[in-house]
This record gives C-alpha cells, sequence and structure tokens, in this order.
C-alpha cells in the first residue's frame, strides 16, 4: 500500500538522522533513486537553496519540540529543475518523551502552486486595469491620466481654464523611519481623505500620484480659485496634526504644494504642463518645504 499510493512516505531515524525508509516512488517524481537518500542532508541538499534555511530551521525546532507540521518547499531534481512538495510530518515519541523518529508523506503540490501563481498574477493584472488606488481608495494615477485627457480636449475646446494642484508630503521617508510603514499608510489615508473634503465639484479629480504625492485635477477653475484650494489643502492637513517629529522634520506633519492654471490652447500639451506644475512643486521644497509655489 506504502508504495502504490502517489504520497510518497519516508521515515527519518531521529538518532542518526539517517533515512530508515523512503517509498520508490521518489525516483519517478524527482529522478533521484530511492537508495540515495541517506541521511537528512540528502533532504537537505536537494532543496531549492531560497527554500532552505526556512524550512530545514522550521522543522528542525518543530520536530525538537515534539510538534507534528508540515512544509512547502521546492525539491531540485535529478535534471536540475524543481518541484513543488509539500511535506507533512508526524514526530514519533519515545514513551520517555524524546523523539524516536520522523515519519511523514511528501506531496506533489506543483500543480496547485501553478493555480496560486497564476491567481496571483491575475490578482496583479486586476490591479493594473483598475482605477483606484488601492491603499487610499481615491483614483490612481491611470484615472487621472484619462481624465486629464478628457478634460485637457474639453478645456480646449471651450477656453476655460484647468488648474492642477500636486501636493508631496515632507520628509516622508523620515516619517516611516520615525513611525513604521503601517504609520505610514495610515499617514497616506488621512491625508487622502482632506483632499477630498476639499473638492466639491463632480468633475474634480483627487488622485494619488505616486507614493506620498498627490494630485488635484480641477476644470474650469482659475488662477485664484485653484490658490483658494490650494491654500484649503494645506489648512485641512495642518487640522489633522499628524506627529511627525522625524529627522529633519517639524511636530507635525506638512507638504509642499505646486499650484498651476493654464488656457490650453495651441501645441500647449497636458503633459508639459503636469511636469510645469510639478517644478513648482520641487521649487517649493527647494525653498524649504511647508509651502505652496505658483506657476
Ligand atoms: P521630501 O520632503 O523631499 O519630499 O522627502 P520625502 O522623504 O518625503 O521624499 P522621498 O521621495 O525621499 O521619500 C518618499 C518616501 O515615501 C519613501 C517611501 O518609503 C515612502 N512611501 C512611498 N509610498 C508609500 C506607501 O505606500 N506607504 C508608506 N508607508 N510609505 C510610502
Ligand atoms: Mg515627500
Ligand atoms: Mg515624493
Amino acid at each position: 500500500m506504502l508504495e502504490s499510493t502517489k504520497a510518497i512516505p519516508w521515515k527519518i531515524d531521529w538518532a542518526t538522522m539517517r533515512f530508515a525508509y523512503i517509498g520508490p516512488q521518489i525516483e519517478t517524481l524527482l529522478g533521484w533513486t530511492q537508495d540515495s537518500w541517506q541521511t537528512v542532508d540528502d533532504w537537505v541538499t536537494r532543496m531549492h537553496p531560497e527554500d532552505r534555511d526556512y524550512v530545514v530551521n522550521f522543522c528542525v525546532s518543530q520536530s525538537q519540540a515534539g510538534v507534528d507540521h508540515e512544509a512547502d518547499y521546492r525539491a531540485m531534481t535529478r535534471d536540475g529543475g524543481y518541484v513543488w512538495i509539500r511535506d507533512v510530518v508526524h514526530v514519533v515519541r519515545h514513551e520517555n518523551g524524546e523523539v524516536d523518529c520522523l515519519i511523514g508523506f511528501m506531496f506533489d503540490i506543483s500543480e496547485r502552486k501553478r493555480a496560486e501563481d497564476e491567481l496571483l498574477r491575475l490578482h496583479r493584472e486586476l490591479e493594473q486595469l483598475s482605477l483606484t488606488d488601492g491603499l487610499t481608495g481615491i483614483a490612481n494615477r491611470r484615472m487621472f491620466d484619462q481624465r486629464l485627457e478628457t478634460e485637457w480636449a474639453d478645456a480646449r475646446r471651450s477656453g476655460k481654464p484647468v488648474s492642477l494642484v500636486v501636493l508631496d508630503i515632507d520628509h516622508f521617508k523620515q516619517f516611516n523611519d520615525a513611525h513604521g510603514h503601517v504609520a505610514g499608510d495610515e499617514c497616506l489615508r488621512r491625508v487622502a481623505e482632506a483632499l477630498r473634503d476639499v473638492v466639491q465639484r463632480p468633475r474634480d479629480v483627487v488622485a494619488r500620484f505616486g507614493g506620498e504625492e498627490f494630485i488635484l485635477l480641477l476644470p474650469e477653475t482659475d488662477a485664484a480659485a485653484a490658490r483658494e484650494l490650494a491654500a484649503q489643502c494645506v489648512e485641512r492637513l495642518t487640522a489633522l496634526r499628524i506627529v511627525h517629529g522625524g529627522q529633519g522634520a517639524g511636530d507635525y506633519v506638512t507638504a509642499s504644494l505646486g499650484v498651476g492654471t493654464v488656457q490650453v490652447a495651441g501645441a500647449c500639451t497636458a503633459r508639459a504642463f503636469v511636469e510645469a506644475v510639478d517644478g513648482r512643486l520641487y521649487a517649493a521644497k527647494r525653498g524649504g518645504r511647508n509651502r505652496v509655489e505658483v506657476l
């Protein structure tokens, strides 16, 4: 029965760390002959280098503690390939509690791993196609680009001004260093929420432009109104009073902003406009941060 099942049974003597048994099916699966499995080292060396440390440490510590366990890893085949294995291990103990031997089954789980990888790939693809930012729930860059294109064409026709506000959190790397990434993520969520409260009109877009950079697309908005909205962004952010205190930063989280307004005409491109406003943001950074620079 042991030799006809698809799962591969094995037994290791704890005292000698040698295989007392391994099913002949191992040769079909991995190509290594049954009698080439002599010691635990044969098992260790025929494991993917990336899995080795973790799996060996885990299995040894579980076995020493006398706890049944299982581990997934890539086993090396004789021709240099890898097969995903799930090893399910039962620890057999003497009456005095000491470990006698380990017995287990190896299962070929490559099919299942392939399905998991495929799912992961699809998930990433879906993320790519999606229009909202996973962390903050506001528009992502892709959505921003699409809306900008539409609004750009519209502004060209109507002759009405379009404005942009770009906002980049100051010293955010230090924020992460001081408070951790989870707090950093939470900070980004709160900033996004505050910015969302600033815009009122249905065609306005608040997007996460990059890591800690946000952008407001404001159709039919003139320079004075854009400056006012930028001031409100600063006000809302200040009101959050998110404690910073990291190296080089002030007590609370601040941001630098660039603002610009354009009347679309001639060869003027949306991309050039975004770059110009972004340039003002960097001027605000150079000028000492926590300020607004207008194009
Ligand atoms: P500056 O004032 O010049 O803007 O400095 P900065 O530290 O804010 O800018 P820098 O570009 O050096 O670093 C940005 C940091 O933002 C680095 C990165 O770890 C962090 N960051 C980007 N995206 C995320 C995110 O999704 N979550 C968290 N927690 N941190 C992020
Ligand atoms: Mg920054
Ligand atoms: Mg940045």
